[in-house]
């Protein structure tokens, strides 16, 4: 089964946006054993959407088109796949009735030029719209098929998710599951993590399945992918398992999480397993970290509040600070026991450092100090030196202090 991808939009041959929806569909596509070998951008043109769909076509056996599906007269996915279908465009009441009623429910009048996307190719199933007004299409032609889905990302992988997907399975006679599980690994490269992980990848080689990937993924660490086929979801989590154990074997508590954890909802959970509330000194963050941290729902439960200490004069009054560098072991330590003691916290964790552009107290860019207060134990300092420019150094300063947190919650039991 082939089923290449053609992305709609002048504004993606201008520069103008990025096609991050092919990119995403590609990885879809690959993780359930589908092939996809062009992958192409075309301008709002019907002779040239027409033309390039019926190539497509030609080589594959299916296409899946994003974009063009909207209200105005440059959304023209719907009369090009007509044209290649050799039919005419119907209004389907259902899916005008619908649009009408998105507008009613939000108090809104309806633009007429909205029902254009309540004309669909005679022939076409739609793919109702869940999220915003168009709805998707599927369109057979002859013993192949044309799948549109709207430009807009969020809506385009729901209904990839949805509708599409599980359409071409079954095209493709699959009766098989794929599934995969992604180990999320922070503080080792991605050729560093690969060496390590050497031996498993040979086996994992002559062993055919699972299979597995690195994706770099920038300040938020290095995913591990194993993603297995099997008849049934639990023999495929199955096939996975002792895979997952392997290398975690290998890489241990470089691990931090699965699938959709992050370093903030892993270190949240893990403080609220222990019992424990946080409270953040940050400087060079300028309260990054707790933004990250508020982002997860509960937080409120284990996270106390961030002092923003970004001037020296708040660093001493409200945290304690002494006298001398602020870029410096000593003040990232009283700056995490200054956060646990005014935040009434039983964890204290501190950020200080130079995130550039200029040296600070001599010590150069990227130069992180993460303080950690504990109860009963010494508090301590880590230095870091970390890669980047500003923005790239304060986000990975954040989530190189969560691991800190993190591992020193390791080495401490649940309660
Ligand atoms: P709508 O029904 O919302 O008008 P549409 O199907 O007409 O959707 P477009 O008008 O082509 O889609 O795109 C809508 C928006 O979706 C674009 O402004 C852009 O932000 C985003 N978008 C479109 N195509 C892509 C793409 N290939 N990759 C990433 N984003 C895209
Ligand atoms: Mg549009």
């Amino acid at each position: 089964m082939r089923c290449d991808v053609v992305a709609v939009g002048t504004e993606l041959l201008l520069g103008q946006i990025n096609d991050t929806n092919s990119s995403w569909i590609g990885e879809q596509l690959a993780a359930h054993g589908i092939d996809s070998l062009v992958q192409v951008k075309v301008g709002d043109n019907l002779a040239r959407i027409v033309g390039l769909l019926r190539r497509t076509l030609d080589d594959a056996d299916a296409v899946i088109m994003c974009g063009g599906l909207g209200p105005t007269h440059d959304d023209i996915t719907r009369e090009a796949i007509a044209e290649v279908m050799g039919v005419t465009l119907i209004q389907d009441e259902a899916v005008g009735e619908a649009i009408r009623q998105m507008f009613e429910s939000r108090g809104r009048r309806m633009p007429e030029n909205n029902l254009r996307q309540a004309f669909v190719p005679v022939g076409a199933t739609i793919i109702p719209q869940r999220r915003g007004t168009a709805p998707g299409l599927i369109c057979p032609v002859g013993d192949k098929v044309i799948y549109a889905v709207p430009g807009v990302p969020h809506e385009m992988k729901e209904m990839l998710e949805r509708a599409i997907l599980p359409d071409l399975a079954a095209r493709n006679g699959d009766v098989s599951v794929i599934a995969s599980r992604t180990l999320r690994t922070w503080g080792e490269s991605e050729s560093g993590l690969n060496e390590r992980l050497d031996p498993v990848i040979a086996q994992l080689d002559i062993a055919g399945n699972p299979t597995l990937a690195f994706l770099a993924s920038g300040w938020e660490g290095i995913k591990v992918r194993l993603t297995s086929k099997a008849p049934t979801a639990a023999e495929a989590a199955a096939i996975i398992d002792p895979w997952e154990a392997a290398i975690r074997e290998v890489v241990g508590p470089l691990v931090f999480g699965l699938d959709d954890d992050t370093m903030e909802s892993v270190v949240l959970q893990m403080l609220r397993e222990r019992g424990m509330t946080l409270g953040l000194a940050e400087s060079v963050t300028g309260g990054l970290v707790g933004a990250r941290l508020t982002g997860i729902a509960g937080a409120s439960e284990v996270f106390r509040g961030s002092i923003v200490s970004y001037a020296t004069d708040v660093k001493h009054d409200v945290l304690g600070v002494g006298d001398g560098p602020v870029v410096s072991e000593r003040a990232a330590i009283e700056m995490a026991d200054g956060a646990r003691r005014v935040l009434g916290a039983d964890v204290g964790l501190s950020l200080t450092g130079v995130a550039g552009p200029a040296e600070q107290d001599g010590q150069p860019v990227g130069t992180l100090y993460v303080g950690l207060s504990i109860g009963g134990r010494p508090t301590t300092a880590r230095l870091l030196r970390l890669p980047g420019q500003r923005e790239q150094m304060r986000q990975i300063s954040v989530i190189s202090a969560l691991d800190v947190l993190r591992q020193a919650l390791l080495a401490t039991a649940a309660a």
